[in-house]
């Protein structure tokens, strides 16, 4: 198994590891076997976050008794001391543990964001507190802004960064990825397979591995485990012919498309954002035209109930015209 050194962590991790999104989506049955899998196959770094709902509690009630075979990573939106220190006691908690390996500033979405973090009783106050005390091991940050990242790895306070890095999504490549390097900091590729976009699930990892990245794809199921795993068990850089067909597949998807990651919801009238998005997808580019009607009626809300009252947009962190694309779903589905 392809294995990395987490930067300044000197964690050694698997690769290919565990993001632990989609076990919200189980129910508490369906998580624990998914879980074990992954342990059992190999994995050995975990990353979830508070916002996750009951990702954590999955966690906490299913592999707690395995915690030595694993580090974990968490996450919290807080921005003040107070404020984290209370979801790390949280956490700590739902996770059964005694140390959380990485605790993360959760998506840095705007300046006020990282000013807020790095002020006096700020965020890092609580974790540089927390690390202190013992309850998390090491300090790390998650965005979606590749200059945002840039400045607050610049201030040195992070051991890793973690942002979307997938065949479609490069940016970090540029300026980002070097800075990290330089600093030693540990890299962490949120979205590897673009949020379930791209389906070219064994080149779109193989590509990844070629990169000195941790990936963390997200698994709700037993079967995506050896899926996701196999490109790290014998990795084979991509050939030539295998580039272009995955940059066919990438100048298909673009940039601006929804990573089903969720940050939206609540809709104020109980749309599904994510599978609203998905199922139009799935009916536009893959010609479902049969299947998907059928599982969009089964939706409690349609696009056609939207209100454009424009919440969703103020908490995607890709700025997506979500009420512009309801339009368009309600149009072609109703
Ligand atoms: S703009 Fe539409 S989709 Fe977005 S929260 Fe409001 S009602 Fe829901
Ligand atoms: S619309 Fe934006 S926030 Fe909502 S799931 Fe898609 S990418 Fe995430």
């Amino acid at each position: 198994m392809e294995m990395r050194r987490l930067g300044r962590t000197d964690m050694k991790v698997t690769a290919i590891s565990f993001g632990a999104l989609p076990i919200q989506r189980c129910s508490m049955d369906e998580a624990g076997p998914v879980l074990h899998a992954a342990l059992d196959a190999g994995i050995n770094f975990f990353d979830t976050a508070r916002a996750y709902t009951d990702s954590e509690a999955k966690i906490g009630r299913y592999i707690s008794s395995r915690r030595k075979e694993y580090y974990l990573a968490d996450k919290s939106m807080a921005r003040t001391k107070a404020g984290i220190l209370k979801d790390i006691d949280i956490s700590l908690g739902n996770m059964k543990t005694d140390t959380i390996d990485l605790y993360q500033i959760h998506n840095i979405k705007e300046q006020k964001d990282l000013d807020a973090v790095l002020a006096p009783d700020g965020a890092l106050e609580g974790l540089k507190a927390a690390q202190a005390a013992g309850k998390i091991r090491f300090i790390g940050v998650t965005g979606h802004s590749i200059p945002l990242l840039i400045q607050a790895l610049r201030t040195n306070e992070f051991s890793t960064v973690q942002v979307p890095f997938n065949c479609i999504e490069t940016g970090a490549l540029e300026e980002l990825f070097p800075l990290a390097d330089s600093l030693d900091i540990g890299k962490i590729a949120m979205k590897p397979l673009g949020g379930g976009q791209i389906t070219k699930t064994e080149l779109a990892l193989r590509f990844i591995l070629a990169h000195n990245v941790v990936a963390i794809p997200g698994m709700d199921e037993v079967k995506h485990i050896e899926e996701n795993l196999a490109p790290a068990k014998h990795f084979r850089p991509l050939t030539a012919v295998e580039q272009r067909e995955l940059a066919e597949e990438a100048k298909t998807i673009g940039s601006n498309f929804c990573r089903r990651c969720g940050y939206c919801m609540p809709c104020a009238v109980n749309i599904d954002i994510p599978t609203t998005f998905i199922y139009h997808l799935q009916y536009v580019r893959y010609g479902m035209t049969d299947a998907i009607p059928q599982r969009y009626a089964s939706l409690p809300a349609k696009a056609s109930a939207c209100i454009e009252c424009g919440v969703c947009e103020s908490r995607c962190p890709y700025d997506l015209p979500i009420r512009e694309r309801m339009k368009k779903v309600a149009a072609d589905l109703g």
